[in-house]
Protein backbone atom coordinates (compact mmCIF):
# COMPACT_ATOMS: atom_id res chain seq x y z
CA UNK A 1 0.00 0.00 0.00
CA UNK A 2 1.50 3.03 -1.31
CA UNK A 3 0.05 5.73 0.91
CA UNK A 4 0.61 3.19 4.83
CA UNK A 5 2.62 4.56 7.15
CA UNK A 6 3.93 0.51 8.46
CA UNK A 7 4.38 -0.08 4.83
CA UNK A 8 6.84 2.53 4.66
CA UNK A 9 8.42 1.52 8.02
CA UNK A 10 8.99 -2.07 7.06
CA UNK A 11 10.38 -0.72 3.56
CA UNK A 12 12.79 1.18 5.39
CA UNK A 13 11.36 4.58 4.19
CA UNK A 14 10.26 5.58 7.29
CA UNK A 15 13.06 4.89 10.21
CA UNK A 16 12.08 2.88 13.28
CA UNK A 17 13.78 0.85 16.57
CA UNK A 18 13.75 -2.10 14.87
CA UNK A 19 12.97 -5.17 17.90
CA UNK A 20 12.75 -8.28 15.22
CA UNK A 21 11.87 -9.38 11.67
CA UNK A 22 11.56 -11.89 10.04
CA UNK A 23 9.98 -13.40 6.21
CA UNK A 24 6.54 -12.46 7.72
CA UNK A 25 6.98 -10.15 10.45
CA UNK A 26 8.49 -6.51 11.69
CA UNK A 27 8.39 -5.82 15.57
CA UNK A 28 9.78 -2.50 16.35
CA UNK A 29 9.48 -0.23 19.55
CA UNK A 30 6.10 2.36 19.63
CA UNK A 31 7.32 6.08 19.21
CA UNK A 32 4.54 7.07 21.61
CA UNK A 33 5.08 3.98 24.48
CA UNK A 34 2.41 3.55 27.21
CA UNK A 35 4.55 1.13 29.03
CA UNK A 36 7.89 0.71 29.89
CA UNK A 37 7.85 -1.87 27.09
CA UNK A 38 5.75 -0.91 24.00
CA UNK A 39 6.19 -2.89 20.88
CA UNK A 40 4.30 -2.96 18.08
CA UNK A 41 4.24 -6.54 15.56
CA UNK A 42 3.10 -6.09 12.39
CA UNK A 43 2.51 -8.35 9.07
CA UNK A 44 4.74 -7.51 6.33
CA UNK A 45 1.39 -7.70 3.94
CA UNK A 46 -0.47 -5.00 4.31
CA UNK A 47 -3.81 -6.24 6.24
CA UNK A 48 -6.16 -2.56 7.22
CA UNK A 49 -7.08 -4.36 10.80
CA UNK A 50 -8.28 -7.66 12.59
CA UNK A 51 -11.01 -7.13 11.04
CA UNK A 52 -9.85 -8.11 7.51
CA UNK A 53 -8.13 -11.32 8.66
CA UNK A 54 -9.20 -14.21 6.40
CA UNK A 55 -8.53 -17.85 6.38
CA UNK A 56 -6.21 -16.84 3.15
CA UNK A 57 -4.16 -14.32 5.03
CA UNK A 58 -4.22 -15.62 8.74
CA UNK A 59 -1.12 -17.18 8.71
CA UNK A 60 0.58 -14.16 9.25
CA UNK A 61 -1.09 -13.42 11.88
CA UNK A 62 -0.41 -16.82 13.72
CA UNK A 63 3.01 -16.59 12.97
CA UNK A 64 3.32 -13.27 14.82
CA UNK A 65 1.51 -14.58 17.60
CA UNK A 66 4.63 -16.97 18.29
CA UNK A 67 7.01 -14.23 18.07
CA UNK A 68 5.03 -12.23 20.37
CA UNK A 69 5.21 -15.25 22.93
CA UNK A 70 9.24 -15.35 22.10
CA UNK A 71 9.36 -11.48 22.48
CA UNK A 72 7.77 -11.63 25.71
CA UNK A 73 10.57 -14.09 27.03
CA UNK A 74 13.33 -12.39 25.89
CA UNK A 75 11.93 -8.90 27.04
CA UNK A 76 11.71 -10.67 30.56
CA UNK A 77 7.71 -10.06 31.15
CA UNK A 78 7.25 -12.74 32.89
CA UNK A 79 4.96 -11.57 35.51
CA UNK A 80 2.78 -10.38 32.76
CA UNK A 81 2.18 -8.41 29.66
CA UNK A 82 -0.74 -7.59 27.26
CA UNK A 83 -1.55 -8.18 23.70
CA UNK A 84 -3.50 -5.37 22.08
CA UNK A 85 -5.19 -4.80 18.58
CA UNK A 86 -7.46 -1.68 18.11
CA UNK A 87 -9.78 -2.61 15.20
CA UNK A 88 -11.71 0.79 13.56
CA UNK A 89 -11.80 3.92 14.91
CA UNK A 90 -14.67 3.55 17.25
CA UNK A 91 -11.53 1.31 19.48
CA UNK A 92 -8.95 3.82 18.60
CA UNK A 93 -7.25 2.60 15.47
CA UNK A 94 -5.00 5.22 13.97
CA UNK A 95 -2.83 3.30 11.73
CA UNK A 96 -4.64 0.72 9.11
CA UNK A 97 -1.93 -1.87 9.06
CA UNK A 98 -2.77 -4.89 11.60
CA UNK A 99 -0.56 -4.48 14.44
CA UNK A 100 -0.48 -5.85 17.77
CA UNK A 101 0.78 -3.53 20.93
CA UNK A 102 3.11 -5.74 22.90
CA UNK A 103 2.57 -4.04 26.26
CA UNK A 104 4.40 -4.99 29.70
CA UNK A 105 6.86 -3.52 32.63
CA UNK A 106 4.04 -2.41 34.38
CA UNK A 107 0.78 -3.15 36.50
CA UNK A 108 -2.41 -3.16 34.23
CA UNK A 109 -5.62 -2.69 34.98
CA UNK A 110 -9.11 -4.17 32.86
CA UNK A 111 -10.91 -3.12 31.24
CA UNK A 112 -9.42 0.37 31.79
CA UNK A 113 -5.94 1.14 31.98
P1 LIG B 1 -3.37 2.31 17.06
O1 LIG B 1 -3.75 3.64 17.64
O2 LIG B 1 -3.84 1.12 17.80
O3 LIG B 1 -3.70 2.27 15.58
O4 LIG B 1 -1.78 2.23 17.18
C1 LIG B 1 -0.90 2.93 16.36
C2 LIG B 1 0.36 3.08 17.12
O5 LIG B 1 1.39 3.45 16.21
C3 LIG B 1 0.33 4.18 18.20
O6 LIG B 1 0.59 3.59 19.47
C4 LIG B 1 1.43 5.14 17.76
O7 LIG B 1 2.14 5.67 18.86
C5 LIG B 1 2.30 4.27 16.89
N1 LIG B 1 3.07 4.98 15.89
C6 LIG B 1 2.62 5.92 15.02
N2 LIG B 1 3.64 6.32 14.21
C7 LIG B 1 4.74 5.60 14.57
C8 LIG B 1 6.09 5.55 14.12
N3 LIG B 1 6.54 6.32 13.10
N4 LIG B 1 6.94 4.70 14.74
C9 LIG B 1 6.52 3.92 15.76
N5 LIG B 1 5.25 3.91 16.22
C10 LIG B 1 4.36 4.74 15.65
ZN1 LIG C 1 0.44 -1.19 5.22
Amino acid sequence: MDNCLFCKIIKGEIPSDKVYEDDLCYAFKDINPVAPIHVLVIPKEHIASCGEITSENSAATAHIFEVISKLAKELDLKDGFRVVSNCGEAAGQTVFHLHFHLLGGRQFGWPEG
